[in-house]
């Protein structure tokens, strides 16, 4: 799609059902019928910076914080596996009580367990950082672009810029990681051109994972009064980030299904996504990983429920990257990569 025809989808709600048509028909060409499910665990939610939007900001007082001992999360790992699922998302504010080594350790020993792909999205690191997290065993990397303008990411990032952020994915995809990126919809000042710009911006990185999410406010960040984004937006977004990356995995995002508890999963699914992300987070530490107010908790039977009600399968593979130049199985220069 070019920029006049993905506006003109942003610019009308009344056209969206032809487009989740052409993505759901892309999604079943290029991806086929099998929906991915991927076991998060959200292992601590101290973090070092201060986005605006997000209640994990280090100046958020009001936050009990934890953090999962190593042995918790590997034991927590061999308990996903054991449901068949094949991929274990390690996701956390960027905190770096836990070490370069401590991470390698949590990696190799889950590797060592079980034959599970691992994808790791603990923020911004060192680059060294990145490299000893692939030769320990890490598939995929999530680091969300979150929104193509830079101006608007620096005021909503303090201290942090895009540039650097698209660098790390660039890194990233060189050491032959799978790189996942993605944006959020109706983050306060976010225009139709910025929205556009994301959609491009994923064409052009060509992610092996793409994720759409939604602005939701959370009562202890300065943004605490600011209005929702717009879940229709949002589905839009996720259809035409589906027509731009065409092969990439999409998730339905936990905040999409937040905005619609009831048929959020079966919506997203059917505008172009083709992942679902149940959180294995023990309850007590979930509750505590408030990004956003009233976050939900997608289980493995909901998620399982979905795929049946969409008509879909289950997959029993990793679901490793579908793009033809992925950097999967690259060799480093270890002989483990
Ligand atoms: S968005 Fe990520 S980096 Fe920013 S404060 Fe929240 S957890 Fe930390």
């Amino acid at each position: 799609m070019d920029k006049e025809e993905i506006l003109y989808f942003l610019e009308h709600p009344d056209e969206e059902e032809k487009l989740f048509r052409k993505a759901d028909e892309v999604r079943k060409n290029r991806c086929g019928n099998d929906v991915h499910i991927r076991g998060i665990i959200e292992f601590s939610n101290y973090c070092c910076r201060n986005c605006r939007y997000c209640g994990l900001r280090r100046d958020n007082v009001n936050l009990n914080r934890y953090r999962m001992e190593e042995r918790e999360i590997i034991d927590l790992a061999r308990r996903i596996a054991a449901t068949g699922i094949k991929t274990i998302v390690l996701q956390s504010g960027d905190d770096f009580h836990y070490t370069r080594r401590a991470l390698c350790r949590i990696i190799e020993r889950i590797k060592q367990n079980d034959d599970v792909a691992i994808t790791l999205s603990v923020g911004e690191r060192p680059f060294d950082d990145y490299r000893a997290f692939k030769l320990a065993g890490v598939d995929r990397y999530l680091l969300k672009h979150e929104t193509a303008n830079s101006d608007l990411y620096g005021s909503l990032h303090p201290g942090q810029t895009l540039e650097q952020r698209l660098k790390i994915l660039a890194f990233l995809r060189d050491i032959g990681c799978q790189i996942g990126s993605g944006n959020i919809v109706g983050l306060p000042g976010q225009t139709c051109d910025d929205l556009c710009a994301d959609i491009l911006l994923l064409e052009k990185l060509d992610p092996d994972m793409s994720s759409v999410g939604l602005f939701i406010p959370q009562h202890d960040t300065p943004l605490s009064n600011t209005p929702a984004g717009d879940l229709q937006t949002a589905l839009r977004v996720l259809a035409l980030a589906r027509t731009a990356t065409q092969d990439a995995h999409i998730p339905v995002t936990t905040a999409i299904v937040t905005a619609d508890p009831e048929t959020g999963l079966v919506r997203g699914l059917r505008a172009g996504a083709n992942v679902i992300m149940p959180d294995f987070t023990p309850e007590t530490c979930s509750r505590e990983y408030a990004i956003y107010d009233n976050k939900i908790r997608i289980t493995l039977q909901e998620a399982k429920e979905a795929i049946r009600t969409t008509g879909r399968t289950v997959s029993k593979t990793r679901g490793d990257s579908l793009k033809q130049n992925s950097c999967t199985y690259r060799d480093i220069g270890t002989g483990k990569a």
